[in-house]
């Protein structure tokens, strides 16, 4: 056809869409609501830093502001579900249940249908209490949720429809963290650590969210891996600074966004007790460990992207959520120092028979990851994010249990069925 002809069947077209009366075709895929709203949860004051014992000092700077992100989502019939994602060390189980209680009273949203993550950077505040720094935690903890609160009503009051998709894609920078247990223990290698040959999870599965325009409003990604490719002490100029950054799930978020205008990237950490990116820290002397946050985050970021590149499905179906406890008893091999038995929360969200988000708390190891994907997946496209509605340490399965070691406190070995059975439950409760 030339193009004359495809010029009048443009013009045409534009004629009919500027008739009074007749409106633009409807997009029979936005079928969903979304919502989406960010706030920064960076303290105002100087503040201990979490995760590494070795800091000798509070933080003296920014070297890029940590978020607190809500999505959001409401199907066809009305099923609303908020998904919250943190640059923070964990969820603490008293966050979890003043927000869950005040967002159910504000919004009638029932504790199943909201999840929180933390994305586990170690250069984010230490804000659970410490001896004589109570104060700071109790500061800390009223604005975050305070913060937390204001998203989450901001993206429920701005549901618009929107469409649904996923896809997944590979990311390489995670690698098992642990030394191999398989060699014998007179092999030299037998004590080194990190492991190329252990088990990691390179999947990054996301959720891509499109409002009515031609953008995406959010992107929902997860990787399994530490935030830890910054040391205690990051070096700029060799003078040692204490900075709060969102590692290299930070400077992800933040390259989705710097390239996508009008984007929330949202980063829900995975089941990482046992991953670490590498290189990381001082391990090369040419490189700054903020340089290597920066360059993984960039490649997961890419990652993402190739993922939206390659073969996007839609989510369908209606979004159904279920969040329950089990009870993870440990054995207390040391009679002088009693660990009492935990309840720990396990939520499944499903999105019809097209996409999975598995939630547990605290420091899962991969292991977790690998077996429900692959007993979940089906038509799926399954998230399992660790580090969810609570922080109570690592989560060993039974392997990393008898290996023992340092993600392996003593829980009695029927852990993993426990923790399995019960999302095995969930799952098939919602199946619709
Ligand atoms: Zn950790």
């Amino acid at each position: 056809m030339k193009t004359t002809a495809w010029l009048t069947i443009f013009v045409c077209w534009m004629a009919v869409l500027a008739v009074p009366g007749i409106a633009a075709p409807v997009d029979t895929n936005l079928v969903w609501k979304a919502g989406v709203a960010s706030v920064v949860i960076t303290p105002r004051t100087n503040m201990w830093m979490a995760g590494y014992a070795a800091r000798k000092k509070p933080s003296d700077g920014i070297a890029q502001d940590l978020f607190a992100k809500a999505l959001a989502l409401e199907d066809e019939k009305g099923s609303r579900v908020v998904i919250v994602t943190m640059d923070l060390i964990g969820v603490l189980q008293s966050v979890r249940q003043s927000v869950e209680k005040k967002v159910e009273e504000r919004h009638k949203l029932p504790p199943s249908y909201l999840l929180l993550n933390a994305s586990h950077t170690h250069c984010g505040p230490e804000y659970r209490p410490r001896s004589g720094r109570e104060q700071e935690s109790t500061d800390y903890q009223a604005f975050l949720e305070e913060r937390l609160l204001r998203i989450i009503g901001e993206a429920l009051s701005r549901l618009q429809p929107a469409k649904l998709q996923k896809a997944h894609a590979r990311c390489g920078f995670a690698m098992n963290r642990r030394r191999n247990y398989l060699l014998p223990a007179d092999d030299p290698n037998s004590k080194k650590a990190p492991n190329p040959d252990g088990f990691v999870d390179h999947d990054v599965p996301v959720l891509m969210v499109q409002g009515t325009g031609t953008n995406l409003i959010a992107v929902l990604f997860s990787y399994a891996c530490h935030n830890t490719t910054l040391s205690a002490v990051s070096m700029t100029n060799n003078i040692p600074r204490y900075e709060f950054t969102g590692d290299y799930a930070g400077y992800a978020q933040e390259t989705l966004q710097a390239g996508r205008p009008g984007l929330t990237a949202m980063f829900l950490n995975g089941c990482s007790a046992d991953q670490n990116p590498y290189p990381r820290h001082f391990m090369i002397p040419y490189v700054k460990p903020l340089e290597f946050a920066q360059h993984h985050g960039r490649t997961l970021a890419y990652s993402v992207e190739a993922a939206m590149a390659a073969h996007v499905r839609p989510v369908r179906g209606s979004v159904r959520a279920a969040l329950e406890y089990v009870t993870l008893e440990r054995e207390n091999k040391d009679s002088k120092k009693e660990t009492p038995s935990r309840q720990y929360p396990v939520q499944v969200i499903r999105f019809g028979d097209d996409l999975t988000i598995v939630a547990l708390g605290s420091e899962v190891v991969v292991d977790y990851s690998l077996r429900l994907k692959r007993d979940l997946s089906g038509k799926a496209i399954v998230f399992v994010a660790g580090y969810s509605n609570d922080y109570p340490g690592y989560i060993p399965s039974l392997r990393v249990l008898k290996e023992g070691g340092y993600e392996a406190p003593d829980y009695k070995p029927v852990i993993e069925d426990r923790i399995v059975t019960k999302v095995h439950e969930l799952h098939d409760r919602l199946s619709q």
